[in-house]
């Protein structure tokens, strides 16, 4: 059921079950976070591998110390300027966070969602709410009621439907090592955002990453369609041609060549659009039988690099 009834989804996460829940970044499967049972549901739905840790969403600032310890202040800092909002902090875990929720690691990746719905659903519990991707393992993430849908139909009881997801691409991942800021993983807060509150921080490469952020694999949010990815489309579709082509484009239409279907993320040039744009634009390149969705690098700055990671990693 497809429904905005929070009490209904409430009670159904205390009642020990599952459902996905709207944010601000992308929908998310939700469990109660202290209970191993509820969070085992979720990754049997999903067909995600066991050595991939959740998020846990909490509902004010003040609760982050129910489930996070020696907090450093970097990391007070960040979460005072960008929560709620798309900043998840991994930091050093509460002894009674159960094991599924952090793949038995030693830290917790935690943030304050804000999405009016999940925010009032949190409100109404006593505890945090597990969720990662309301998607199957590896496939593009939903933005809207509709994709999770798509993905899901009876296997899952309740969707609550709190519209398109306002930013559209998931959120910025930092964690610490020796009070070190480290970038895990690109998304809704660019890397330049972070560092004016915090001065520079470490991009963890993709080599480095696996130990630290287990999950961060390189192929990821891909549609069922191959898909490419350059700097210059024309070459590409010169590449491709003959092909049944679908395009994904920055800011242009391309015009005088055969393609099926054009996806423009934002004819105004701007990241921010873009970012909103990119799933909902996959999602519908996936459903028209293509033989290959062609796509634009964007350029690499502020959010153009998350929107690149998240297509480079569509690629593989
Ligand atoms: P998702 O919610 O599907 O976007 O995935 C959450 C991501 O958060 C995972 O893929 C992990 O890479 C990352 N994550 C969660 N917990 C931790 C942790 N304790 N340490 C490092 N990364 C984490
Ligand atoms: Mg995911």
């Amino acid at each position: 059921m497809i429904t905005k009834n929070i009490q209904l989804a409430a009670d159904k996460l205390k009642d020990g079950e599952i459902l996905a829940i709207p944010t601000e970044t992308v929908y998310g499967l939700a469990a109660n976070a202290y209970s191993e049972d509820a969070v085992k549901k979720i990754f049997d739905l999903k067909n995600r591998p066991n050595n991939n840790p959740l998020i846990v969403h909490i509902k004010s600032y003040d609760f982050l110390q129910n489930v996070a310890l020696d907090i450093p202040d970097a990391a007070i800092k960040l979460a005072r300027e960008f929560w709620p909002g798309p900043l998840t902090l991994v930091l050093k875990k509460q002894a009674h966070i159960p094991d599924l929720v952090t793949a038995a690691k030693e830290t917790v990746a935690v943030r304050m969602p804000n999405h009016p719905m999940s925010i009032a659903l949190l409100e109404k519990l006593d505890f945090p709410i597990a969720a990662p991707s309301a998607n199957p393992f590896g496939s593009i993430s939903p933005t809207s009621a509709e994709h999770v849908y798509h993905y899901f139909k009876d296997n899952l009881d309740l969707i609550l439907d709190g519209g398109h997801c306002e930013k559209g691409i998931e959120s910025t991942i930092i964690g610490f090592q020796n009070n070190e800021a480290i970038l895990y993983r690109h998304g809704s807060i660019s890397v330049e955002e972070i560092e004016r509150v915090i001065g520079k921080i470490k991009i963890m490469t993709k080599n480095e990453t696996a130990p630290e952020a287990p999950g961060m694999l390189s192929k990821h949010y891909a549609p069922s369609t191959k898909i490419f990815l350059s700097d210059d489309i024309h070459e590409l579709i010169k590449k491709h041609s003959g092909k049944k082509i679908g395009l994904l484009s920055f800011d242009k239409q391309i015009i005088g060549v055969d393609i099926l279907h054009q996806e423009i993320l934002s004819s105004t040039s701007s990241l921010e659009q873009a970012a909103y744009n990119l799933y909902s634009a996959l999602h519908r390149l996936d459903s028209y039988n293509l033989e290959v969705i062609l796509a634009e690098r964007l350029p690499n700055v502020g959010l153009g690099k998350t929107i690149n990671d998240r297509l480079e990693r569509a690629t593989k």
